[in-house]
């Protein structure tokens, strides 16, 4: 009976840590994206390795996305 009482608090536990970190996730990409909407850079224009390159409007992204040379 005690062990099952451990079992179910650990795994609300677990659970609950597990909403919290796609919480908090979730937030920082939104906060990200509304930066970028708002015409700021969040990667300090390292576009090549910048995870919202591809629905960045900015023009340093524009360049990337075209290729040198184009
Ligand atoms: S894609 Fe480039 S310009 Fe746009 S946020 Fe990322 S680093 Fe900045």
């Amino acid at each position: 009976m005690m062990q099952n009482r451990r079992q179910l608090f650990a795994s609300t536990l677990r659970y609950a840590a597990l909403g919290l970190l796609a919480v908090v996730g979730g937030s920082a990409v939104a906060k990200r994206r509304k930066l970028v909407r708002q015409g700021k850079c969040v990667s300090g224009g390292v576009c090549t390795r910048c995870d919202l390159r591809d629905e960045c409007d900015l023009p340093e992204a524009c360049e990337t996305r075209r290729g040198p040379g184009e």
